[in-house]
């Protein structure tokens, strides 16, 4: 199935097929948390599984890469970073096949899912289903590598941090299931993450535009791209915990989460860059000539603030700290004798909500709120229904808790 077309294309399959369960890192985090996961399937029977690396696992083999290079835009990157997925698999198939069921391990050249070439943060192109429709109908349950794809050539590729979200939900797609459950660490979405804000709230149902949001802001429970398929695709998202019974959070297409609430949910992200070109005279160096260069690369800039001084144009702008090299690297080699600064000590803190569409001052309180409690802003972004700020690393925290009381705790 093409992601980017618009005809689903489930032919092939000849029964309807159940939904596909992804369990991530802290579910899969040891032998016997994986024997658990493997007791799960075996009561509730899903079509397919789709598994993240033990927790932990990715970071140690990055931490590995990165002892030797910097430089992760490269197949030997993506190889190395998607390995702990192949444990995984193999892990929960032997105790699937310890309780009777019959897997069908896969890796993503097995499981059809196909990517393009930008290694370390590939986009599925496409899930060839079949490998993994022929399992099911001859009775196997397909334990499959989230986080990996191959490209056309056989290469394979890594979809970024967070991203074995995303490849439960193409593969839903691609065989077309209805369903996609995400068991997690988690009972479900909160309104923050209930790590930093203990007073934060279960969301039983949340609108997708809020959970593109939230997601996009830094709420790691789910990975943006992921919420966006289900949104095209029509498939019924869920967030579970894998070590309770909670029924969860389901996203939908509703209008409003949570009725007469203005701000549903706050975000953090700590994975944030903080980079200041300039200032410079060189007319090539513009806000359209500086973009392009950056998303050549495929390099996601978040905030972007121009300034124009008598020196020239300066810019400031906010990528993903993966991100960050490649971008001071290219723009380097574009703009000769650019003054680049980078600041890492940054990170975002966002409010998100439908009901700010139609509620005025929300920006007002949020700046208040942060300036009452000596919480610098550095930037802003907005959107209709979020604010974000760049603030000080050291303050994120403090400022979720103190948004959450203002906006999202008295609401209740
Ligand atoms: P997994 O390994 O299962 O993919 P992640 O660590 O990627 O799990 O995502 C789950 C984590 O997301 C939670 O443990 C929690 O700390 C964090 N999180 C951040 N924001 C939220 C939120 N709004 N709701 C729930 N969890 C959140
Ligand atoms: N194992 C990968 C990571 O840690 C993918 C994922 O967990 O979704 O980012
Ligand atoms: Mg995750």
């Amino acid at each position: 199935m093409n992601l980017n077309s618009t005809e689903m294309l489930s032919q092939n399959i000849k029964r309807p097929v159940g939904p596909v369960f992804k369990f991530g890192g802290t579910s899969m985090g040891s032998v016997e948390r994986i024997e658990h996961v493997a007791e799960i399937c075996l009561r509730l029977k899903p079509s397919a599984i789709v598994v993240s690396a033990m927790a932990g696992e990715t970071n140690r083999l990055i931490e590995l890469a990165n002892k030797i290079t910097t430089k992760i835009d490269v197949p030997e990157y993506d190889m190395l970073v998607a390995s702990g997925e192949q444990v995984a698999v193999s892990l929960l198939s032997l105790a699937l096949r310890k309780r009777g069921i019959v897997p069908a391990p896969m890796l993503a050249s097995k499981a059809g899912v196909l990517t393009d070439a930008q290694f370390s943060k590939a986009s599925i192109l496409k899930v060839n289903g079949g490998s993994i429709h022929a399992a099911i109908t001859s009775g196997k349950m397909p334990v499959i590598a989230g986080f990996q794809g191959v490209t056309e050539d056989g290469q394979l590729t890594s979809l970024g941090r967070g991203g074995s979200d995303t490849s439960a939900v193409a593969i839903a797609a691609g065989i077309g299931a209805k369903e996609c459950v995400i068991y997690t660490d988690v009972n479900g979405v909160y309104s923050t993450d209930p790590r930093i804000c203990p007073e934060a709230h279960i969301i039983r149902k949340i609108n997708y535009e809020e959970m593109l949001e939230m997601a996009s802001q830094g709420s790691k429970v789910l990975h943006i791209r992921s919420v966006q398929l289900a949104a095209k695709w029509g498939i019924k998202l869920v967030v579970k915990n894998t070590f309770s019974q909670d029924e969860g959070t389901e996203m939908v297409l509703s209008e409003s989460s949570l009725e007469g609430e203005i701000v549903s949910g706050v975000a953090a992200s700590q994975n944030e860059s903080w980079i200041t070109a300039g200032p410079s005279r060189d007319p090539q160096f513009n806000l359209a000539n500086v973009f392009t260069t950056l998303a050549e690369k495929k390099i996601n800039v978040d905030i972007i603030n121009q300034i124009v001084c008598e020196k020239g144009n300066k810019f400031h702008f906010t990528v993903a700290q993966a991100d960050c090299s490649a971008s001071t690297e290219v723009l380097k080699n574009e703009f000769k004798n650019l003054e680049l600064n980078v600041n890492n000590d940054v990170a975002k803190i966002s409010i998100v909500g439908v009901g700010m569409r139609t509620h005025a001052g929300v920006a007002a309180r949020m700046f208040r709120c942060l300036a009452e409690n000596n919480i610098e802003v550095l930037l802003v972004t907005t959107s209709e229904i979020k604010i974000g700020c760049l603030i000080y690393r050291g303050c994120i925290n403090k400022a979720v808790q103190i948004l959450h009381k203002e906006f999202v705790s008295l609401s209740l």
